[in-house]
């Protein structure tokens, strides 16, 4: 079987009609890890003893007759922020290094119920603080198509496995762009829900108020099949919102003709490269010639996106954090003289660079004197980027921009410039901030044959319509 090109439906057909068996498949997926993944670096941990509990069940379900469920048999990796009962969650931290979580994120816990047999843990960016991958304590991640590339992050495990066929699909996380932007650099699909969509219980913490939990996949139909079954009100997250959530699968057939997909020059300007606006805008003529129609949207504050972002991101990361102390969970210095020096010490060995960086300007954003002048400014610029989105909607029903200025980028490249890694968030944070949802779909290659990819972004609990696009775009692209 060909498992680079597995998507839940032949995987979980192919175990139904006994072409092969759930316990088989997951084999066959641990096989190729152990061949592949060293050159990879995806997977941190693998949860061997679980999956193959899951595929016992799947397998006795086969055999009684029984209907399977939508991901009945599915080999699935999970990004290493998503804690799982009784296998170590890290955060891609050694701080985390040796923690065994008592209880399951809602979302690995939902994949399971539908059947998803869970591989592994994938790597990340510690804390899922990264563009890059390189930012993990324990090794980087690089990009099956050009292993001297990183495969962006903070997801970039997760990404990797689906390009790499390491897992039919996985989840990741998105605080900034972390599903997104290792989608378009690894050609695979990346969506990232509307806030509230998909409950975070159990989602490791950066920035509350903007992380995310949406899959990465090969196919849309894939994004749409896992989004269906991880969305939805979760008594344990009160920021999971109780809204309807409609069949995504179904709702990919519709017509896309007469939609209005807006573009804003905001997102062409400069640090844009070349190839990739080539291939955006080709992307954009593909979609007028499907029957939609092309509106300029003006979204006026884009530039200030960044600067919002990593004060709003790092204020919430510097509180979050600070229940890393060496008492209640993982690391512990050794040998401290007393209670604070081991909570100094246990966080100075226990958390890297880039996180250290980041409790430090978010503790001067919410510093008393400084508060006002860059926590309360970038609240209000969030409010501002948010309304220019519900004003472009009120004119569109998409809208369409790079992921990323460009495509991936050389390991060691950007990792000692920090704000030039930064600087490449550009396109991706913006919807974090508005809350909105958004998906990254392949839309050509460079000349170094490097994936490219194309965002479409959403109203509030629109995914249904990013879908559709993202769909009949791929269905008229695929060759
Ligand atoms: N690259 C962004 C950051 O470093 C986004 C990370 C994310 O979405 N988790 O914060």
């Amino acid at each position: 079987m060909d498992l680079d090109s597995l998507t839940i439906d032949s995987a979980r057909t192919a175990v139904a009609e006994r072409k092969t068996t759930a316990t088989a498949l997951a084999e066959a997926f641990y096989d190729k890890i152990q061949k592949d993944d060293p050159q990879i670096g995806a997977y941190l941990i693998l949860s061997k003893n679980r999956a193959m509990e899951t595929a016992g069940r799947i397998d006795r379900l086969v055999a009684q007759g029984a209907d399977l469920p939508p991901l009945g048999g599915v080999p699935v990796g999970i990004k290493d922020v998503m804690v799982t009962r009784g296998v170590r969650s890290t955060a891609g931290s050694k701080i985390l290094g040796n923690y065994i979580p008592p209880y399951d994120c809602t979302a690995v816990a939902r994949m399971e119920a539908a059947g998803a047999i869970v591989l592994g843990k994938l790597n990340c960016d510690e804390f899922a603080m990264g563009s890059s991958n390189e930012n993990s304590a324990f090794h980087p991640v690089r990009n099956p198509r050009d292993t001297s590339r990183v495969p962006g992050g903070s997801s970039g495990g997760s990404a990797a496995a689906v390009a790499a066929g390491m897992a039919v699909v996985a989840l990741g996380s998105d605080t900034g762009g972390s599903i997104r932007q290792p989608a378009s650099f690894c050609g695979v699909v990346g969506l990232m829900p509307t806030y509230g969509r998909v409950s975070r219980y159990g989602l490791i913490a950066f920035a509350s108020s903007l992380d995310h939990i949406g899959p990465l996949a090969r196919t849309v139909k894939d994004a749409a099949i896992v989004l269906r079954t991880i969305a939805g009100r979760d008594p344990m997250d009160s920021t999971s919102a109780d809204v309807p959530v409609p069949d995504y699968v179904a709702e990919l057939e519709k017509p896309i003709r007469g939609l209005k997909i807006g573009v804003a020059k905001e997102y062409f300007g400069e640090g844009l490269d070349s190839e990739v606006r080539n291939a955006v805008e080709t992307a954009i003529e593909k979609l007028r010639s499907l029957g939609c129609e092309i509106v300029p949207v003006s979204l006026l504050h884009t530039e200030y996106a960044i600067p919002t972002y990593y004060i709003v991101a790092t204020a919430e990361a510097s509180s979050n954090l600070a229940r890393f102390d060496g008492v209640r969970y993982g690391y512990r210095a050794r040998n401290a003289r007393a209670l604070s020096d081991m909570y100094r010490r246990s966080r100075d060995e226990g958390f890297g660079a880039e996180v250290k960086r980041r409790i430090m300007l978010g503790t001067y954003a919410l510093s008393a004197g400084y508060y006002d002048a860059y926590y309360l400014k970038a609240q209000k610029v969030r409010t501002l980027l948010t309304r220019d989105f519900d004003e472009a909607f009120k004119k569109v029903d998409a809208i369409v921009t790079p992921t990323s200025p460009t495509a991936a980028f050389k390991l060691g490249e950007k990792v000692n410039d920090p704000l030039a890694m930064y600087l490449a968030d550009i396109y991706t944070v913006t919807a974090d901030l508005a809350g909105i949802p958004g998906i990254s779909i392949p839309c050509g290659e460079t000349h170094e044959k490097l994936p490219i990819g194309l965002q479409i972004l959403g109203r509030h609990f629109d995914e249904a319509t990013i879908l559709r696009v993202a769909h009949a775009y791929e269905q008229a692209t695929a060759s």
